[in-house]
C-alpha cells in the first residue's frame, strides 16, 4: 500500500511536465494512476459489411479506391472522404474534423478504419485510422487533458501497472468478495486497463463499482462513528409529561406519521450519542410542528436551542410561529438576525450567553464567532439543502457536540440519501395532514394566455390572491429580473383594479419582507415574483399560481414553488404556462399534472436528469463517483451499504481488516465531498 501511495514522479520518465498533465486529471500518486480507469472501450473487430449491424462500431479492412477529398468547413471545421474497397463494394469513408488523415491514404494500399457504420447508407463515419501492426482487438479510451495525450497516459498506466501490480491490495474482505463472486483488486485493475474482450471488462467494472460503492459507505460509517466518540453528546432528559401537554396545544391531531417521526427524534435526544438526523417531508406535511416538540423537548431537560432557516423572511416568520406556541410555557423565544442594530445584537448575544433566552431563531448569524451558547443542546437547520455541506459540518463541530436535526422539502428517495447523507439517520414524514386540498395543476401552451387571464381575473373576483412566477431565463438574475418587471408592468396595466407586486433576488431583506407582508396582509391581490420567492412563506388566501415557461424549471423546484398555495381551506390552481421544445419536458409537465406526490416527482425527476442536476451541483454534497452510478445502481448500493455495516458492527477498530483500515486512514485526510 505504502508504495502505492508515492508520488508519480516516482515512475520512470515522469518529469514536471508529465507530472503536472497527470496532476489535470487529478492523478498525483502511483495509486491514482492505477484506479484511473477507462471511460469507455473500443472494440477493434474488423467486421465483414455483409454482417454488420446499423450504428454499430466496427473496424472495416479495404483498398483506398481513391485519393481522399479534404473539405474545409471554416475555422477548425473539415471533411475528409475517402472511398474504400471492401469486398469488392465501394464503401464511403467521412472523417470530421481530423484533415491531417489526407495523408495516411495511399491509393492501392491497404487500410484498417474503425468507425461508426451506417445501414443504410452504407458508409462509415471515421473515427480512426489503424496502422497495420496495430493490434485489434479491446482498445480503452482514458479521458484526457490538454497535457497529457491518450497515448502517454496509456504508458504511465502499463508502466505502473508493471512494477506495481504485487503491491495491489484488495480492501474488500475475502469472505464480501467471493459471496458476491467480485474480482480481486488486482485482478480488477487488469481488466479495467487491459481487458482481453467484453466479458472481461464487464466482470471488472462490475467489481470496481462495487468497490468504491463499499469504501464510500465504509468511509461514511467511519466518519459517525469517530465523530461519536470524538464529541460525547448530551443525554437531554426531557420531560414527557410536558411534551404531551404542549402537543396537546395545538389546534390539530399530530398524524401517524408525525408522531412517528417525533418519537424517533426523542429518543435521540435522550441517548449519550448526538443525533444527526434528517427529517424529510413534503412541504406542508408539518414538519415545523414535529421540530418545534423536539425543541420544547430539549427546553423542558434545561438545554437551549437554534432554529436555523435560510432567510430572515423565514426567520421572522418562523419567530413569530414559535413565540405563538411557547408562550403559553413560559419560554423565551428571540430572532437574531444581520439586520439587528449592534445594541440590539450585543444584548441579545449577552442573554444568549447567560441562558435567559431559551430558543433562538435565526439565520447562519446564530452560528458567527461572539456567538457562544449557554447549553445548546438542539440545532434545527430548515430547508438544510440551502445551507452548503460545509455550513452544516462547521455547525455540528461547535463545542460540545449539539443533537442536530436537518429538515428538508425536497423529498430524497431513500437509496440517493444513503449516498448523499449517508452519515445520517433519515426520518420520513409520509403522509400530509387530513383534508388537505390537493392543489390542481394545469398545462397550458402560451397560445392559451387569454384563458389564463380571464381565469385570474374570475379568481381576484372572489377576493383569492395569486403568484406569478417570471420565467428562468438564464443563470442571470439580471435577465430574470428584467422579465420580472416587465411581467408586472403588463399585469398592472391588464388588472387596473388589481394591486400587483413585484418581489426579486436582487431586493435587500428588508424590501423583500415589506413585499411579502403586504402581500400576507392583502394589500396585493397579485405578486410577481422571480423563482427566489421564498420557500416556506404562508400565505393562505393565494390560491393561484402562474409558472411562465414552466419547462425550465426542475421537477423538484416546481414542486417546491406549487407549495406555496394551497395552504388554506381553499382548493388553489397552479397553471405551467410551457410550450416545451422536446420530449423530456412534455413529461415533465404532464407529470406535474398527474400527481401531488413530492417523492414520485423527485424520483422521476432523477430518472429525467440523473443524480448530479437533481441536487445541483455545488449544493448536493453527493460524492463524484468514478465508475459507480447511484441511481442506476442502487441495489449493489444497498447490498455495500449492509455489508460495510456489518463488518463494523463485528469488529469497529478494523484489526481483521488491515488493508481496509489503512486506506480509510488515507483518505481520512481528503474531504469527502
Ligand atoms: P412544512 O414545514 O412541512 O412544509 P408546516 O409545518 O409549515 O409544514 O405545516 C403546514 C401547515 O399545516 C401549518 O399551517 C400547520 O399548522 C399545519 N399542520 C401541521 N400539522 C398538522 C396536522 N397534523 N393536522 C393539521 N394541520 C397540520
Ligand atoms: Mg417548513
Amino acid at each position: 500500500m505504502s508504495e502505492l501511495m508515492q508520488a508519480v514522479s516516482y515512475l520512470p520518465g515522469v518529469g514536471p511536465k508529465t507530472q503536472a498533465g497527470l496532476a489535470d486529471l487529478g492523478i498525483t500518486t502511483i495509486y491514482d494512476l492505477l484506479y484511473y480507469f477507462p471511460k469507455r472501450y473500443d472494440d477493434l473487430i474488423i467486421k465483414s459489411v455483409q454482417t454488420a449491424q446499423d450504428q454499430e462500431k466496427l473496424v472495416l479492412e479495404g483498398l483506398v479506391a481513391s485519393r481522399p477529398l479534404l473539405k474545409r468547413l471554416g475555422y477548425k471545421k473539415s471533411l475528409l472522404v475517402v472511398r474504400l474497397i471492401v469486398e469488392n463494394e465501394a464503401i464511403p469513408v467521412t472523417f470530421f474534423n481530423q484533415p491531417w488523415l489526407q495523408d495516411r491514404f495511399v491509393e492501392g494500399q491497404v487500410a484498417l478504419l474503425y468507425g461508426r457504420w451506417s445501414q443504410t447508407k452504407r458508409s462509415l463515419t471515421g473515427m480512426k485510422v489503424l496502422s497495420q501492426r496495430e493490434q485489434t482487438g479491446m482498445t480503452e479510451v482514458y479521458q484526457t487533458k490538454k497535457r497529457l495525450s491518450q497515448k502517454n497516459l496509456r504508458k504511465l498506466i502499463t508502466a505502473a501497472w508493471q512494477k506495481y501490480q504485487q503491491q495491489i491490495e484488495d480492501p474488500v474482505p475475502v469472505n464480501i468478495r467471493t459471496k458476491y463472486h467480485l474480482l480481486t483488486a488486482r485482478q480488477m485493475i487488469a481488466g479495467m486497463h487491459f481487458p482481453q474482450d467484453e466479458a472481461q471488462a464487464q466482470a471488472a467494472r462490475r467489481t470496481a463499482k462495487f468497490q468504491e460503492l463499499f469504501l464510500y459507505q465504509a468511509r461514511l460509517i467511519q466518519l459517525r462513528l469517530s465523530s461519536d466518540q470524538q464529541a460525547p453528546g448530551l443525554v437531554e432528559n426531557y420531560s414527557s409529561d410536558y411534551v404531551a401537554q404542549f402537543i396537546q396545544s395545538f389546534p390539530f391531531q399530530l398524524t401517524s406519521a408525525q408522531s412517528r417521526v417525533l418519537k424517533e427524534i426523542l429518543a435521540d435526544l435522550r441517548r449519550p450519542q448526538p443525533m444527526a438526523r434528517l427529517l424529510q417531508g413534503d412541504v406542508g406535511s408539518g414538519k415545523t410542528a414535529v421540530a418545534a416538540s423536539a425543541i420544547f423537548a430539549s427546553v423542558t431537560a434545561g438545554f437551549q436551542a437554534a432554529l436555523m432557516v435560510p432567510t430572515e423572511i423565514l426567520a421572522r416568520q418562523h419567530y413569530q410561529k414559535l413565540l405563538r406556541l411557547y408562550q403559553p410555557f413560559q419560554m423565551k423565544v428571540a430572532l437574531l438576525t444581520g439586520d439587528l442594530t449592534p445594541k440590539e445584537h450585543r444584548e441579545l448575544v449577552a442573554q444568549i450567553e447567560q441562558g435567559s433566552v431559551n430558543i433562538v431563531v435565526g439565520t447562519h448569524a446564530l452560528f458567527q464567532k461572539g456567538v457562544t451558547y449557554r447549553q445548546l443542546g438542539l440545532v434545527v437547520i430548515d430547508e438544510q439543502h440551502r445551507f452548503g455541506v460545509k455550513q452544516r459540518r462547521a455547525l455540528r463541530q461547535k463545542g460540545t457536540v449539539p443533537d442536530t436535526l436537518m429538515m428538508t422539502a425536497t423529498p430524497i428517495p431513500r437509496t440517493l440519501a444513503i449516498t448523499a447523507y449517508g452519515e445520517l439517520d433519515l426520518s420520513t414524514i409520509d403522509e400530509l395532514p387530513q383534508g388537505r386540498q390537493p392543489v390542481s395543476t394545469y398545462w397550458l401552451r402560451w397560445s392559451k394566455l387569454d384563458q389564463v387571464e380571464h381565469f385570474l381575473r374570475l379568481q381576484l373576483a372572489q377576493k383569492a390572491q395569486a403568484f406569478v412566477i417570471a420565467p428562468l431565463v438564464s443563470e442571470s438574475e439580471q435577465l430574470d429580473l428584467a422579465n420580472a418587471e416587465e411581467i408586472q408592468q403588463k399585469l398592472q396595466k391588464h388588472f387596473t383594479q388589481a394591486q400587483v407586486g413585484l418581489v426579486h433576488g436582487q431586493m435587500n431583506s428588508t424590501a423583500k419582507e415589506e413585499v411579502m407582508a403586504a402581500f400576507q396582509a392583502h394589500e396585493l391581490d397579485i405578486l410577481v415574483a422571480t423563482t427566489v420567492v421564498e420557500v416556506g412563506v404562508d400565505v393562505p388566501n393565494a390560491t393561484v399560481m402562474v409558472i411562465c415557461n414552466a419547462e425550465r424549471f426542475g421537477l423538484s423546484q416546481l414542486h417546491q414553488l406549487r407549495g406555496r398555495i394551497g395552504r388554506g381551506q381553499q382548493t388553489a390552481t397552479c397553471i405551467l404556462l410551457a410550450d416545451p421544445k422536446n420530449e423530456t419536458a412534455l413529461q415533465r409537465l404532464k407529470i406535474m399534472t398527474e400527481t401531488n406526490d413530492g417523492f414520485r416527482l423527485a424520483q422521476q425527476d432523477l430518472q429525467l436528469r440523473g443524480a448530479g442536476d437533481f441536487f445541483g451541483q455545488n449544493q448536493s454534497g453527493l460524492p463524484q463517483f468514478k465508475v459507480a452510478d447511484p441511481v442506476a445502481d442502487t441495489a449493489m448500493l444497498t447490498t455495500a451499504r449492509q455489508e460495510a455495516r456489518a463488518l463494523f458492527t463485528v469488529d469497529p477498530q478494523l484489526n481483521r481488516y488491515p488493508v481496509l483500515r489503512a486506506y480509510l486512514k488515507m483518505k481520512a485526510q481528503t474531504s469527502l465531498d
